[in-house]
């Protein structure tokens, strides 16, 4: 839930809801999807509710309503992780195991000195922090580390001066050496949608698979050039690798892409599952008046 929200706004408006709704992994695995899909609605990166579903029904069908307590079954279930699966044995279960996120990397490439090119870096890294954890207390020495990488042994201008580890650390005179990897650039995209209101309902797709899959969006319009409909503004948005510029117009039915195309009450479209970047069209719209 805190993978693009604060965990302060997770918890105030995600989080028990979430659990009060779905108090045990059986209630979750018989949910339908749409109405994990609303609870989930603002927190974007919805994949992960669709796996979370999916994991809970698996953990119904082939772990007896349990979360699984070994490695390699973990890992099986969708959406989790070799984070994820560190994190749930070490903190869910106690489990001596690594728990290898972005900062804890860092933080053991340079204390360890590691080959940053290496070919099984990954595997390195989670070999590395098995061997490295405190046995007697993996939850305290994660979670140490993991505040460690945050906050001290930062990407940049990391504060060696504080550092506990730093009487053993073999990075830290060249800190930039073991920084991992730059991120990919993101790929700029402007996209054109129309926005579709006849007789208090408006029109929006509901796509079948992909990553918006289950989640009510503003349909793309046939034109993609030199569009002549009223221009109603402009938003931007970042997904995945993509850096878009979202245009919207006022648009006939006949000028949006038929993709799966349903006319819903505008009266009920805070009670149907959709995606940060709907709601973001939605919120222009209305400061326009187009939806009121
Ligand atoms: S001494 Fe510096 S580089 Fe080494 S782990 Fe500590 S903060 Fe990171």
């Amino acid at each position: 839930m805190s993978a693009q929200t604060q965990i302060n706004v997770v918890l105030d408006k995600f989080y028990y809801p979430f659990l009060q709704a779905f108090p045990t992994l059986k209630d979750l695995a018989q949910a339908p999807l749409e109405q994990v899909l609303i609870l989930w609605k603002g927190l974007g990166y919805y994949a992960r509710a669709k796996n979370l579903h999916k994991a809970a029904q698996i953990c119904m069908a082939q772990h007896g309503g349990y979360l699984p307590r070994s490695y390699q079954a973990l890992l099986a279930l969708p959406g989790i992780g070799a984070y994820s699966a560190g994190a749930i044995l070490c903190f869910g279960f106690k489990e001596a195991v690594g728990v290898v996120d972005a900062n804890v990397s860092r933080v053991l490439l340079r204390l360890f000195g590691m080959d940053i090119s290496s070919k099984t870096l990954k595997t390195d890294l989670q070999n590395q922090a098995n061997a490295f954890v405190n046995v007697a207390n993996p939850f305290d020495h994660n979670q140490a580390l993991i505040d460690l990488g945050a906050l001290i042994c930062t990407p940049k201008n990391p504060q060696c001066h504080l550092c506990p580890l730093r009487f053993a650390c073999q990075g830290q005179n060249d800190t930039e050496r073991f920084s991992l990897l730059k991120k990919t650039p993101s790929i700029a995209l402007t996209q054109h949608y129309g926005v579709c209101v006849d007789q208090g309902g408006l029109y929006l797709s509901l796509p079948q698979k992909g990553l918006y899959a289950g989640l009510y969006q503003f349909p793309l319009l046939k034109e993609q050039e030199l569009v002549s409909l009223p221009f109603i503004g402009t938003i931007k948005h970042s997904y995945t690798k993509y850096r878009l510029q979202i245009k919207l117009y006022q648009a006939n039915l006949h000028d949006l892409v038929p993709t799966n195309l349903k006319k819903m009450p505008l009266s009920q479209l805070d009670q149907i599952p959709t995606s940060s970047m709907t709601a973001k069209i939605w919120h222009l719209c209305q400061k326009r008046r187009i939806l009121s």
